[in-house]
């Protein structure tokens, strides 16, 4: 199944034990003391280890079950150890050494990607990035690393190196990499990418994949009216031997948001421009977490960008793109009517019901927001501009609500609350009136001949 997640955030775990009644009242009060701890991961390629060093002024408890298989020593001893859990309580003014065992932890990754001797090490945030419940967000991360290594991780570095871990909680996924490569700064329009890639493979497939890359991110975001989120991670491993272009690709939010591709080297330029997996997932740039009940919203707003922006790219014409869009719908339709989507769970059978139900709504919102004068782009534009979090989950009825406000003539806020009570795929009915068209699935197969859908798949190939 060749799909896109934004949504692999696990529920947060409140099974961390309670350290004494001080912070009983605190959470009773609604406040939890907040550890500020400095970090820093030492990493040995020959011993194949991660050393994370730990300070802290105000002492922490730290509690570790994930991972704890891959941890090879602590210093001071740990409290309890046993049974995949490790409790360490760290004292005040002091510092602890927790050694994770990177041959391991990479040796256990199901895709295989997640270890090379002497090249890299990839895994997850969580298998060695020992955190207290409550961690300050001017808790420092630095890494000291081998000669001619980098790290590709989702927290931004000042100057000096240093990152912040910021405020998104704990338990969102985020991923880090280490190895031989560059992360290299990669201007476009509004902003940077942090692009890292995996030495994988042949050189001129890599470089072939990073211009693929540049080039399309650098339109996208051109015609979407910028970068939504400040110097994101962008990491790429490129899969030598693998034909289809791109079998996996997702939108992490630990720490901050990032995009993971998984890139076939032997699909070659054309089948990547062709895929729809990168700009599905930077489309999942521009609004914050919505949760579960969010998902529609979420999946519908990189469903829909995911062909439009193509098509303003030049990587496909403007029928292909309405093609793809009118059989999206179809699919949506293929589902039948189930639960509303305020309400519908996680299930492979509702899936496709789920993301382009969304995308329908979003289709109809940008042709009213354009029929009075605005489009989708601006007011999301204009969303961030004011200031979109990204280290905490926003409902999707406040989201909503904050567009609807920017622009209330595009009636985003009615809209969402009929498709909200929806049991079946929408009629867009809206969207029929507006472009004076029949049933949806009876809709020409070309781009109908009305301004605003003119406006909306335009090519900007013209200014890259
Ligand atoms: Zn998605």
């Amino acid at each position: 199944m060749h799909l896109k997640s934004d949504h692999r955030i696990a529920p947060s775990k409140n099974a961390w034990a309670t350290p004494g009644l001080l912070v009983a009242a605190a959470l009773f009060a609604g406040h939890v003391h907040a550890t500020k701890l400095d970090y820093t991961a030492n990493l040995d390629a020959d011993a194949e280890t991660l050393a994370l060093r730990i300070c802290g002024d105000a002492g922490a408890r730290l509690d570790l079950r994930s991972a704890s298989r891959f941890v090879v020593s602590v210093e001071p001893a740990a409290d309890a150890q046993g049974a995949g859990r490790i409790r360490l309580t760290l004292p005040a003014n002091r510092c602890a050494i927790i050694t994770t065992d990177l041959r391991a932890a990479g040796n256990a990754d199901r895709f295989r990607l997640g270890r090379e001797r002497g090249v890299y090490y990839r895994l997850a945030a969580d298998q060695w990035l020992w955190r207290p419940r409550q961690l300050d967000p001017m808790s420092s991360l630095r890494f000291a690393l081998p000669a001619g290594w980098s790290a590709s991780v989702p927290w931004r570095a000042d100057a000096g190196g240093t990152h912040r871990l910021g405020n998104s909680p704990g338990s969102w996924p985020a991923l880090t990499v280490f190895g031989r490569f560059a992360v290299e700064r990669v201007v476009v329009p509004g902003g940077e990418l942090r692009l890292a890639m995996l030495p994988l493979g042949d050189a001129d497939a890599r470089a072939a994949m990073r211009d693929w890359l540049i080039e399309s991110s650098r339109r996208y975001f051109a015609a979407a009216g910028g970068l939504p989120v400040a110097s994101p991670q962008i990491f790429v491993a490129p899969l030598p031997g693998v034909r289809s272009a791109v079998p996996w690709g997702e939108v992490q939010r630990g720490g901050a948001p990032g995009v993971l591709l998984y890139v076939g080297a032997e699909a070659g330029a054309d089948a990547w421009r062709g895929d729809w997996t990168l700009a599905h997932e930077l489309a999942h740039l521009q609004h914050p977490y919505l949760g579960e009940h969010g998902r529609w919203l979420a999946e519908g707003l990189g469903s829909y960008h995911q062909n439009v922006w193509r098509a303003r790219a030049g990587h496909m014409t403007r029928d292909e793109a309405w093609q793809k869009l009118l059989s999206g719908f179809a699919r949506g339709r293929a589902v039948g009517p189930g639960e509303a989507l305020a309400s519908i769970g996680r299930g492979w059978g509702t899936t496709m019901r789920v993301y382009w139900s969304g995308a329908a709504f979003w289709f109809e919102s940008d042709l009213a927001l354009r029929a009075a004068g605005s489009s989708l782009d601006q007011v999301l534009q204009r969303y961030r501009g004011a200031g979109m979090r990204f280290d905490r989950r926003v409902e999707p009825g406040d989201f909503i609500a904050a567009l609807d406000s920017l622009e209330p003539r595009g009636g985003l806020q009615r809209r969402y609350d009929e498709y909200l009570m929806l049991a079946s795929f929408p009629t867009l009915r809206e969207a029929r009136t507006l472009l004076k068209l029949a049933a949806p699935d009876r809709w020409p197969d070309t781009l109908p001949d009305h301004p605003i859908l003119h406006a909306i798949f335009q090519s900007n190939e013209a200014k890259p």
